[in-house]
């Protein structure tokens, strides 16, 4: 993923170690970070910093929608957006899709503060490929969040032009959609195509990026298409006792997300 570039850290003990149907799965107990979750040699979480991309995929969308009920979440095997969403009264069903059940069973046993997300009533877990579960669903999410792995391997069809024109024919009408958009700073190439392919297919369009020190380069990109709803403001106010329980996501975090550097704005417009 980033030719000629490390990022290093202190590990005590490998926890896990194994390969899955789809990927190379291991987890690690780092001296500083908590535990690590790694798929096919990429660092995908790590218990120190987790919350700043949980929240900011999950709560994005799900404030800029006035009434968000029906969600579909794609990849995110780890549960952390479930944990998320779960925080948000108005949702009444959850669909999830991961391709890779042993991503969940490793978080169950060794994330519990991740997988609590699958303790929601209103979650119901099918196993399998995103794309295929998309191309089946029509007008049937308000919100549809995509956690994928990078794109190699099992994640890279979800970083595909078809795959987003099925992420839109699932919407209703005023839906959204946010999707893991990789680095400004390190996937350039990667950022420009899903910017352009949202911008293609959206009558709203805005890139938000957040920072996850864990991850090469400290940020990661969110990649959001809107049938209505703008986006870069919430459409709703924030309870002070949902407020209370998350550490990055605020209503001024929100809006400022999608303020980028001068290069990264031009990059985006295509
Ligand atoms: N970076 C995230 C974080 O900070 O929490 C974690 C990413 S999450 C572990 C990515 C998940 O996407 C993996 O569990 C992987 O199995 C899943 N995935 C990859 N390709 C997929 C596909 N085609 N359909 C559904 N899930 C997929």
């Amino acid at each position: 993923m980033w030719p000629g570039v490390a990022l290093s850290l202190e590990i005590m003990e490998t926890l896990y170690s194994k390969k899955s149907k789809f990927q190379q799965i291991d987890l690690y107990q780092t001296r500083h970070h908590g535990k690590m979750l790694v798929l096919d040699g990429i660092i995908q979480l790590t218990e120190f910093d987790e919350f700043t991309y949980q929240e900011m995929l999950a709560h994005l969308p799900l404030f800029a929608h006035p009434e968000p009920k029906n969600i579909l979440v794609i990849g995110g095997g780890d549960g952390g957006i479930l944990r998320e969403i779960g925080r948000h009264d108005l949702v009444e069903n959850i669909d999830f899709c991961e391709i890779d059940e042993d991503v969940i069973r490793v978080a169950k046993e060794f994330l519990p503060e991740l997988a609590c997300g699958f303790d929601d009533s209103r979650v119901v877990v099918h196993i399998g490929d995103g794309n295929t579960f998309v191309n089946n669903k029509t007008n049937a999410y308000d919100v549809i969040i995509v956690d994928s792995s990078d794109p190699i391997g099992p994640g890279e069809v979800l970083f595909q032009k078809p795959f987003y024109q099925g992420l839109k024919n699932a919407l209703k009408p005023g839906g959204i959609i946010a999707t893991q958009g990789e680095s400004v700073f390190m996937h350039q190439a990667w950022v420009v195509t899903l910017a352009g392919i949202t911008r293609e297919l959206f009558p709203v369009q805005a890139y938000a990026s957040i920072q996850v020190p864990t991850y090469p380069g400290g940020s990661i990109g969110i990649c959001m298409g809107s049938l209505g709803p703008d986006l870069i403001r919430p459409a709703r106010q924030i309870s002070h006792s949902l407020q209370t329980q998350l550490k990055y996501y605020t209503p001024k975090m929100h809006a400022a997300a999608f303020v980028l550097p001068y290069f990264a704005e031009q990059m985006l417009k295509g």
